[in-house]
């Protein structure tokens, strides 16, 4: 059976949540080899193995922390170099998308960005992706190399499947370009406490019917009760209610969480581009023409002001 490399995403050795739905979707392509790099990448192996990583190739070098994304387009060349995969899987971040760009770049193939699902296909790995402000959805493979998809964080549920999980040194030799952008300094951002945005399991959502920067503490409750993520429409952001950091849609974050709650949000074309693959879409809205019911699985037609205290007060005595 082929291999497939998924691309580790974790902190210190903790790996990330988006890094183990990867392992399911692997899984179905072929068997997973995990590439982990930086300060803490052996101490990844076994939550790998335990998703079915048959094999763990790492590399530690200060590199990968002290400068920007390069090196590891390195390492990953290196390990594509080594196992001759079938395809790479990689989170789809910011910083995946960079790393799955530059490396499809080097290899002469392709990237697919942003896939929802993958399944095998006779000519390679399929990717499902959600296009056009999520007016449609493709499937796509790459026709040249060895494929590379990025996969958006919850689009594929994380799976106990114990595998081998060797740990093999990765040989790595840093290109002239790797040094080429140092980072000179982090700021980390304030934690809320919340789950990262688009990682979260459930995104609690508010609008411009949520009508000033101090309602917002209305939407962090609900959200707070569920265990979720908070997100905002860009016309709640452009009023300053809340961080641009929160943003959901087509210029802001995509998320594909199992529960989205939307509440004073119309559903404009831009705001669903971003929220469309959820699995459960519950929508407060006081008009029942919001075109936001059009896509809804659970609508409330009701002043949010009204609805949604009740809802954390009823989920809070569960
Ligand atoms: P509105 O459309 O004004 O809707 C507010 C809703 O709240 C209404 O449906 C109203 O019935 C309801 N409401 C009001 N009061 C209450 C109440 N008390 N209780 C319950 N319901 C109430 N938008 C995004 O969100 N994200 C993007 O990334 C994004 N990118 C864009 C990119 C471009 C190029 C453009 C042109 C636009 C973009 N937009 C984006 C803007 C988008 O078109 C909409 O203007 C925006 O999504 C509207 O936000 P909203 O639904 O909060 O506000």
């Amino acid at each position: 059976m082929a291999e497939v490399l998924v691309y580790v995403d974790h902190v210190d050795g903790a790996v990330r949540k988006p890094t183990l739905e990867l392992l399911t979707l692997a899984r179905r392509v072929g068997e997973p080899v995990a590439v982990a790099l930086g300060n803490g990448a052996g101490d990844t192996a076994a939550a790998l193995a335990e998703h079915g990583a048959v094999k763990v190739l790492t590399h530690e070098a200060a590199e990968y922390a002290d400068y920007l994304v390069v090196p590891k387009v390195d390492a990953l060349q290196a390990a594509v170099e080594a196992v001759s995969p079938a395809a790479v899987l990689v989170p789809s971040s910011a910083e995946g998308k960079e790393i799955a760009a530059r490396l499809a770049l080097r290899l002469g193939s392709g990237v697919i960005t942003d896939a929802v699902d993958l399944e095998a296909g006779d000519e390679g790995p399929v990717a499902t992706q959600s296009v056009f402000a999520a007016s449609f959805t493709t499937k796509s493979r790459v026709s040249k190399g060895t494929p590379v998809i990025t996969v958006k964080p919850n689009s594929a549920a994380v799976e106990a499947a114990p595998a081998a999980g060797a740990v093999e040194a990765l040989s790595v030799s840093f290109s002239a370009q790797a040094t080429g952008t140092k980072i000179t300094g982090r700021t980390p951002r304030e934690s809320t406490g919340r789950p990262e945005l688009t990682e979260a399991a459930i995104v609690v959502s508010g609008g411009r019917g949520v009508n000033g920067a101090e309602n917002f503490a209305i939407i962090e409750a609900l959200a707070d009760s569920l265990g979720a993520a908070v997100g905002a429409s860009r016309a709640a952001v452009d009023a300053g209610w809340y961080p641009h950091t929160n943003q959901v849609g087509q210029t802001g974050k995509s998320v594909s969480p199992q529960l989205y709650v939307a509440n004073g949000i119309s559903g404009a074309i831009q705001h669903r581009a971003g929220m469309q693959t959820s699995k459960t879409i519950v929508a407060v809205n006081k008009d029942p023409e919001a075109p936001i019911f059009d896509l809804v699985d659970y609508g409330v037609v009701g002043d949010l002001f009204e609805v949604v205290p009740q809802l954390t007060e009823e989920i809070k005595t569960r």
